[in-house]
């Protein structure tokens, strides 16, 4: 039993309802109906907000968008709850994808903004469109539920449908938060050049992310509405919004049983403290400042780090090891790079550079810090636009590839500081650059399960050969350095690359691991694997190199072989020599 929290909440969840079925009064049943619907939304505000990591401000709107839609359709044309649904989910879908196109690269404070005036435009439509939305009054006197055809009575039958609907919900998207789409997120939010770098589509992701929370926005609001009867600009004021994003942070962002456990617990909580009378608001308020200040993860989240200290689950079996599919030989030049120019403000971080990369060569790339050797490494992978010049990798021009492509396309890298996802099991930040390329949402819904599994049998290969085997289950933030940057190699070679460009890979390191660091290169370029490889440290450099660049201001000012380089009066002047002074 690996996830016993779930199980432990669907067992009180049960019985709770049971009860409140058996014994709760017609108001008891309706506020759990409500609380299902809340659950909805905060299902989707899940994929947004602690999947995706963009703090949206407009799930809320969503929901009260799907609210009016259902809402107009039953009280001027008679369509009920079912028949709406397409509506009244695919309305603020279409929105969502809209707006994403503009809003959606913003960084994140620019993004809560964006759609917070997203929020505000629509809560002016609704008050101002009387003759569509009645206005401030809004609209009243709408049906119950329906379900094919069929009415559902208020009280229990509308309650199974809420929490039929919740459960649905539920499962797809413990599908889309789990498995590789799990991890793609995981890897995205610790780092987006990163998850860029090995091939994973954050823009995609983070779009369908947008999308999915806009559509159970919608469905949750279709429910709201014919549950309440009524519907009126209250339904996209902010208060919804902040009550999502209340459920978010107390039941945890993160998780399934947190959008569910949180949504319950946060429209509960008035009810049972009204006892309190005029003390309530101050006693709810309390409680959340004490979950929120306590426990940031939320609530769910602490309570599996509390039963996983009781229970100490057994951590999951390593697979059985996979051969890692091989590599098409090439011929040809890998890499052409041509008069590639960048500049930031008015400093040319690159000018004019132009290198080629053979396949199986071993290219090392030195300059003073500050000479543009990591832009040049950026310029490359995609994640920095040239100004200016062009780059082609097999022959194909990938100057403006987006960078996940690049990857995809077999142009692996490390990073000067290496990147891992610390709450990640070495091995599982391995397999997701594995299988970097079928990480999606709709992908997810079918299940990837056996994907997964065929991912880490490969990692736990690439691991061993990367000697970091011993390390596979363990979280990646609590290894030594020398290992992680084994790991983060492994996880280069994952994508199967053609070319590995390594950013001062030595530093840090002790001269044990160098020497077993320079080791494992030589034999990855022996099995023929071209590098680029930036450094400082010469003794592991120069011989590992068969030509070697160097770059100062941004200009190649030598390039040849490592003794040339070594003797270059340039070099000596520009670099070398004050090293050694
Ligand atoms: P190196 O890796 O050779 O030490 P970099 O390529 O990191 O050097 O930097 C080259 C120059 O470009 C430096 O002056 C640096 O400050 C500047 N630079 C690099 N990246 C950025 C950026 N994103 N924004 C502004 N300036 C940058
Ligand atoms: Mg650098």
């Amino acid at each position: 039993m690996r996830r016993p929290l779930p199980l432990l909440l669907l067992a009180i969840g049960a019985i709770y309802g049971a009860w409140a079925i058996a014994h709760g009064s017609p108001y008891t049943l309706r506020v759990l109906s409500v609380a299902g619907i809340y659950a909805l939304l905060a299902l989707g505000y899940l994929m947004i907000f602690g999947q995706a990591g963009a703090l949206a401000l407009s799930s809320g709107t969503f929901m009260g968008i799907g609210a009016y839609a259902a809402g107009i359709a039953a009280a001027r044309y008679g369509i009920g709850f079912d028949l709406a649904l397409p509506l009244a989910v695919g309305l603020p879908v279409l929105l969502a994808a809209l707006v994403a196109i503009p809003v959606l690269r913003l960084q994140t404070h620019y993004f809560a903004l964006a759609t917070l005036i997203i929020s505000q435009i629509a809560l002016l439509v609704a008050t101002e469109w009387v003759g569509l939305t009645g206005g401030a009054n809004g609209i009243g006197g709408i049906g119950g539920l329906t379900l094919a055809g069929f009415p559902i009575r208020a009280g229990w039958q509308s309650l199974a449908l809420v929490w039929s609907a919740v459960a649905v919900g539920g499962w797809l998207a413990a599908r889309m938060t789990g498995g590789l789409a799990g991890a793609g997120f995981a890897v995205m939010r610790a780092d987006g050049a990163t998850a860029r770098a090995i091939g994973l589509d954050t823009d995609a992701l983070r779009f369908a992310a947008f999308l999915a929370s806009a559509a159970y926005g919608g469905f949750a609001g279709a429910l709201y509405v014919h549950t309440i009867r009524v519907v009126s600009p209250d339904v996209l004021g902010f208060p919804v919004m902040v009550t999502c994003l209340t459920i978010a942070v107390v039941g945890g962002r993160r998780r399934v049983a947190g959008a569910i456990g949180g949504a319950v617990l946060v429209t509960l909580l008035p009810e049972w403290f009204r006892a309190l009378r005029d003390y309530y608001l101050l006693a709810y308020g309390a409680i959340l400042l004490a979950v929120i200040v306590l426990l940031p993860e939320g609530i769910t989240e602490a309570a599996e780090t509390l039963l996983a200290r009781l229970l100490r689950p057994a951590p999951a079996p390593l697979p059985p090891a996979l051969p890692v599919p091989p590599i098409a030989v090439t011929r040809g030049p890998l890499l052409e790079i041509d008069a590639l120019t960048r500049s930031f403000g008015g400093l040319r971080a690159l000018d004019d550079v132009s290198l080629r990369l053979a396949p199986g060569e071993v290219l090392g790339l030195i300059g003073p810090n500050g000479s543009g050797k990591t832009t040049l490494l950026n310029c490359v992978t995609g994640l920095y636009r040239p100004d200016a010049g062009r780059i082609r990798f097999l022959g194909a021009d990938i100057t403006r590839l987006p960078t996940h492509a690049i990857a995809r396309a077999g142009l692996a890298r490390t990073f000067q500081t290496v990147s891992l996802v610390a709450e990640m099991s070495a091995l599982d930040n391995v397999a997701i650059a594995v299988e970097a390329a079928s990480v999606g949402l709709l992908r997810a819904l079918g299940g990837t399960g056996p994907q997964f599994t065929r991912a880490r049998g490969i990692a736990r290969t690439l691991l061993e050969a990367a000697g970091a085997a011993e390390v596979a289950q363990l979280p990646a933030g609590s290894l030594a350095y020398g290992i992680r940057r084994r790991v983060e190699i492994a996880r280069a070679l994952a994508l199967r690359p053609r070319l590995l460009l390594l950013d001062e890979p030595a530093a840090g390191l002790n001269e044990t691991e160098q020497a077993d660091l320079a080791a494992r290169l030589r034999d990855l370029a022996q099995g023929g694997l071209a590098l680029l490889v930036i450094e400082h440290n010469m003794p592991f450099l120069l011989p590992l190199a068969d030509r070697m660049i160097c770059l100062d201001h941004g200009r190649v000012i030598a390039s040849g072989s490592p003794a040339e380089i070594q003797s270059d009066p340039l070099v000596i002047e520009a670099y070398l020599g004050r090293g050694a002074a």
